[in-house]
């Protein structure tokens, strides 16, 4: 029995369920979903199509018509305090009228290289990334933001920081409980540094499902902020003067057997030559690819290491200023951290533009690369110049998409006067 067939036969039995949102996320990652009937979707789950023109970076006008897959093995639980009742979640792939994966479509793009490599070298990619967030006082903070000028913090605690009846705290543990109804398993969870942050860490997947699971992350996060009154936001710096939000993204890769590439108890940091070549294809490329690791106006505020972000193109296992930390590990844990993520970025994006540059990138003859001067773009204007003028990121996203990615980023960019002063502007306020 194939999984499809599991689970078509799983929905056809269970009565309680009457409805499956199919969900799908545009060039940018922000998280698109359809609900389809039951009932329907048993009959046309094969032809199901929607209108690509009106999906951001997706088809031109005249080639609009587009097809959506259902990718089975990416299928979650939809708790109804939170949902709404009887309802499921499914992944959607973007198919193109000839069939093929749809190029604009990132979260197939990164399916697509991950079974190559499985295929090729028999690695399975595997990804844990560290969201943090911010929970404000109002429901849509955000959206009001550019009539208010300013977020209101809901806690004035700081890292760790819990008291009973704590509105953050309260969040945080309703955020992972639905985490867990929907089959995350919860590492640990803690409001973070800054005040109002908080930080849910849940066990690392496969690089497609921890994808999903940041888009899932963020839906569950906004969704039970919502339900308390309140706005969970993924804004990379929200607040002048205090810690940002990034998104870690810890990798690591194992073969068939299991075993943990990355690690070598006698390697420098005890990771392996294989996992420091990965960083050093990750640190050449490190001003190329900028622009889709930090893909906001407000991405670039947060990358000052006074407060915990990184600014250099540098690895280290300490300094947390630096774009790479290779953390303390073992066996199963030893990773590569890139700390520069920020979380509201595509993560599709994130984590192909991650893999596939460290392991098919070039390495630059740079003299003590790991250790060199060399700053990340300070701003999104310089971030698309370097974008723009690479070749890597052509290789990476082939012409068109790398056009429209651009595209979109410069209008973005253009709706923000040039980045002056401490003040975070609306025009920097990005919903996802
Ligand atoms: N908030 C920091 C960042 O922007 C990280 C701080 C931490 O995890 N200790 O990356
Ligand atoms: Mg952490
Ligand atoms: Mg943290
Ligand atoms: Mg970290």
């Amino acid at each position: 029995e194939t999984i499809q067939e599991e689970r078509v036969k799983w929905l056809t039995d269970t009565k309680g369920i009457k409805a499956v949102t199919v969900l799908f996320s545009d060039l940018e990652g922000r998280l698109h979903m359809l609900d389809y009937d039951k009932k329907f979707l048993l009959k046309s789950y094969d032809n199901l199509t929607f209108d690509g023109s009106s999906i951001r970076g997706f088809t031109a006008q005249r080639e609009s018509d587009l097809r959506l897959a259902l990718d089975w093995a990416a299928f979650y639980y939809a708790p109804a305090d939170v949902f709404g009742s009887g309802k499921v979640l499914v992944f959607g792939e973007v198919i193109d009228k000839n069939g093929s994966h749809y190029v604009g479509d990132l979260r197939g793009v990164l399916k697509a290289f991950c079974k190559e490599q499985y295929e090729k070298n028999g690695y399975t990619l595997n990804a844990a990334n560290e969201i943090e967030g911010f929970l404000f006082e109002g429901l849509d903070a955000e959206r009001n933001f550019p009539l208010t000028g300013k977020f209101e913090y809901t806690n004035q605690g700081g890292y760790y920081h819990s008291l009973p009846g704590d509105p953050l705290r309260e969040f945080i543990d309703l955020s992972a409980e639905v985490q867990r109804a929907m089959g995350f398993e919860n590492e640990k969870d803690h409001p973070e540094v800054a005040p109002s942050q908080f930080e849910i860490n849940y066990t690392y997947g496969d690089a497609v499902a921890a994808a999903d699971q940041i888009q899932l992350y963020k839906l569950i996060c906004r969704q039970v902020a919502n339900q308390m009154g309140m706005t969970a936001s993924f804004l990379p710096k929200p607040v002048v003067g205090v810690n940002g939000s990034g998104m870690h993204t810890n990798v690591s890769i194992t073969n068939k057997a299991g075993k943990n590439l990355f690690w070598d108890p006698k390697g420098e940091e005890k990771i392996s030559k294989m996992a420091w070549t990965f960083v050093d294809k990750i640190l050449t490329h490190g001003n190329d690819i900028c622009l889709l690791l930090n893909a906001s106006v407000n991405a670039y505020r947060r990358l000052d290491p006074h407060f915990e972000a990184p600014n250099q193109i540098k690895a280290s296992a300490t300094d947390r200023g630096s774009m790479v930390r290779i953390p303390i590990g073992n066996e199963k844990s030893a990773r590569v951290e890139v700390r520069s993520v920020g979380p509201d970025a595509n993560p599709y994006a994130v984590l192909y533009t991650v893999f596939k540059t460290g392991l098919t990138g070039n390495v630059a003859k740079i003299k003590n690369l790991r250790q060199a001067e060399r700053y990340l773009p300070d701003n999104i204007y310089t971030a698309i110049e370097d974008f723009k003028s690479a070749e890597w990121t052509t290789e990476l996203l082939g012409e068109d998409v790398k056009a429209r990615y651009a595209e979109l980023k410069q209008a973005s960019a253009d709706r923000c006067p040039r980045l002056l002063g401490t003040v975070v502007k609306a025009s920097e306020v990005q919903f996802h």
